[in-house]
């Protein structure tokens, strides 16, 4: 599994549509200062999923949209397109390329889709979770990050070698499920009450 290319439209300073090619092995971006070497990064880390706007160095999400220069008008939505090779499988789905989409329009809406077809943010988080990418996993390692890591306590480091090992997608099935749990419980006492009141 590699990543193939990524796309990105109205996506901070990408105003206009562009591709990066990416092969497999080591890939070096490259460029003057403010060119916009973290945006792609941060492109990489948003289609994956990413829902801290300060983690893309921004105040609010909106932020990711391209806002204008003295040139060119502020554009209405963000979108970035991330195809990946999957010809080995790694990713639990029956595709040899899969293509994950975001989209965020200035007016508050957002949508992800796979291979094409309309998918929610979770969905996007599951398929990548036994690879060890996606949100919180540690494989984009931020300017300011290295020196948490290499700080951390031994506590803080096991949590990171637990989401590497692909630990956190259980941990976050066990807490949706205790929190319907949780729900359920209401609902019950809920039910008992009615059922008091009724007797
Ligand atoms: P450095 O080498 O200094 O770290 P860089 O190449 O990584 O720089 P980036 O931080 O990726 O550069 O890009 C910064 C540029 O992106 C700035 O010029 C900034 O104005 C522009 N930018 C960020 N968000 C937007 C946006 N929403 N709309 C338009 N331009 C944006």
């Amino acid at each position: 599994m590699h990543l193939k290319t990524l796309t990105l439209r109205g996506f901070k300073s990408f105003a206009s549509s562009t591709t990066l090619r990416l092969e497999p092995g080591i890939t070096c971006v490259v460029g003057p200062n403010g060119s916009g070497k973290s945006n792609v990064v941060d492109a990489l880390a948003w289609v994956m999923g990413e829902q801290g706007a300060k983690t893309l160095r921004g105040g609010q999400m909106a932020d990711v949209i391209f806002a204008g220069t003295s040139a060119r008008a502020p554009l209405g939505r963000a979108q970035v397109e991330l195809t990946i090779d999957n010809a080995d499988g790694t990713l639990p789905i029956e595709y040899s390329e899969v293509t994950i989409s975001r989209t965020l329009f200035r007016g508050g809406g957002s949508e992800y889709s796979i291979n094409g077809a309309s998918a929610r943010l979770l969905d996007v988080q599951e398929l990548l979770s036994d690879t060890g990418m996606g949100r919180q996993m540690h494989v984009i390692v931020g300017q300011n990050q290295l020196d948490t890591i290499l700080s951390a306590t031994p506590e803080e480091r096991r949590g990171f070698i637990e989401e590497a090992a692909g630990v956190l997608k259980h941990r976050r099935r066990k807490d949706r499920a205790l929190h319907k749990l949780a729900d359920m419980d209401q609902n019950l006492v809920r039910v008992l009450d009615l059922t008091n009141e009724i007797h």
